[in-house]
């Protein structure tokens, strides 16, 4: 096999398209699989068999389209989400890659800008490439924190039309305070910037921390992104959402395909909601692990940054590379995010931490 990326040379791709390589998580056959940051607890059985029943219902009727507008969903999604939302403020997509890019073709385009706080989520630049935006790469301090008056001074110095602050963030898991999202959207008052919060990880943030969702009220250009692939252990299903103003819900009918959401997709997010307290319940023992793994890295004498996720960033203390490679030697996969000397783990069972664990352990005792 030749090089793929070489082999698309010949073909006439997009100037801006030419050399650049795709999300690639590896998705190895591994024992424990902690790169991705799922919820690694498999849908439980009740939950199961809620799927199967409204997607069987629905079967027979695959001959015609969804419902375009999803709106049983979106109502449940609002009482979901609850903060006085109905459903015309929520918006829907195939996961919430999906919705970042229906905001981006929205807000974003040719000759338009999207500011994000690098190291961040990897898919905001490609997602910004692939709808022909340009993607500013912010600052954090060195420690990865962003400060409110930093954040605004960036906005107002760039003006972007579009800002992603991902809370908490991907990769490092802390949680941005309310006053830094404040502060963009005030910053961003001139250049009519549309602030998005990435909250992915939520429903994992520490007690006390609060949702964004919190600010929606009289802030039309603040959007809050959500979705089922973390606390909901449903990555495979595919959905993701927003809250919003009720125009910027509307904004992406103009975008969106025709019927992107298809029947089955609906029934099994539908079931998945009116079953959210037995999904939802793994989350704390998540948490668990996931204080677990700080606690027990910062006693090896590591030093993992807080986290207000299902994941744990920390500094190895060396060469990550070789740390990366020997966990894998035991059956272990974690996240190597391109940050010199930093590893990224998913906090899972209990089970798949001790081996992590243990890994780590008996790596740095070599
Ligand atoms: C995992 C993740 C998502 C989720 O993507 P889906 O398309 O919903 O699976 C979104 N944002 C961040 C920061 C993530 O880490």
């Amino acid at each position: 096999m030749t090089d793929p990326a070489a082999s698309l040379e010949s073909l006439p791709l997009r100037d801006d398209l030419r050399g650049m390589s795709p999300y690639g998580a590896p998705q190895l056959e591994v024992e424990v699989a902690l790169n991705t940051n799922e919820n690694t607890h498999p849908v439980p059985p009740e939950v199961v068999e809620a799927i199967t029943q409204r997607v069987h219902d629905c079967a027979s009727s695959l001959n015609r389209y969804p419902d375009r507008d999803f709106t049983a969903l979106r109502g449940a999604l609002a009482r979901y989400l609850g903060h006085g939302l109905d459903e015309d403020n929520v918006w829907a997509a195939n996961g919430s890659n999906e919705i970042l890019q229906q905001i981006l073709q929205a807000f974003g385009g040719p000759g338009r800008s999207v500011l994000s706080f690098v190291p961040t989520y990897s898919m905001y630049p490609l997602l910004a490439l692939g709808t022909g935006t340009e993607f500013i790469a912010g600052e954090r301090a060195a420690d990865f924190t962003l400060t409110a008056e930093s954040a605004a001074e960036q906005v107002r110095s760039h003006a972007p039309d579009i800002v992603f602050l991902c809370s908490p963030n991907n990769p490092t898991g802390t949680a941005l305070g309310l006053n830094v999202v404040e502060a963009v959207y005030e910053a961003g008052r001139d250049s009519d910037t549309v602030v998005v919060v990435d909250e992915a990880y939520a429903e994992f943030a520490r007690f006390g921390t609060p949702s964004a969702l919190t600010l929606l009220d009289g802030r039309p250009r603040l959007i809050v992104s959500r979705t089922m692939s973390k606390a909901f252990a449903l990555a495979g299903a595919r959905l993701g959402y927003f809250a919003a103003a009720r125009e910027v819900a509307d904004a992406m009918r103009l975008v969106r395909l025709p019927y992107h959401l298809s029947s089955v997709t609906q029934a099994t997010a539908l079931a998945a909601l009116e079953h959210h307290q037995t999904l939802l319940a793994t989350v704390e023992d998540v948490k668990m692990q996931r204080d677990r793994i700080v606690d027990e890295l910062k006693r090896m004498g590591l030093t993992p940054a807080e986290s207000d996720s299902n994941f744990v960033f920390f500094d190895c203390g060396g060469d990550a590379h070789a740390m990366w490679q020997a966990l894998l030697d035991r059956g272990v996969l974690v996240r190597d995010v391109g940050i010199p000397g930093h590893l990224r783990v998913t906090a899972g069972t209990e089970a798949e931490t001790t081996a992590f664990l243990d890994a780590v352990e008996s790596f740095l005792a070599r």
